[in-house]
């Protein structure tokens, strides 16, 4: 299930990451410290830095989003 979309800032494309995805990198962050993540862009390969609170509200969020987005299909 994809619960972030993030925007490159380089050639403007959507980039949607999986659960997976997000939860892998808020693991990362807590054993690096750090208040960020790289995500490569898959259509340029520029890298977008992301803070860590973009992944930390999708994540507790993601039940809701997941929500939101079957209404909007409907
Ligand atoms: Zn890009």
């Amino acid at each position: 299930m994809d619960i972030l979309e993030l925007k490159c800032w380089s050639c403007g494309k959507t980039t949607m990451l999986e659960e997976g995805v997000v939860a892998q990198a808020l693991k990362h962050m807590d054993e690096t410290k750090q208040e960020f993540f790289d995500v490569p862009c898959p259509h340029c390969e520029k890298v977008n830095r992301t803070k860590k609170e973009v992944f930390v509200n999708a994540y507790v969020n993601r039940h809701e989003a997941a929500k939101e987005r079957k209404k909007k299909k409907d």
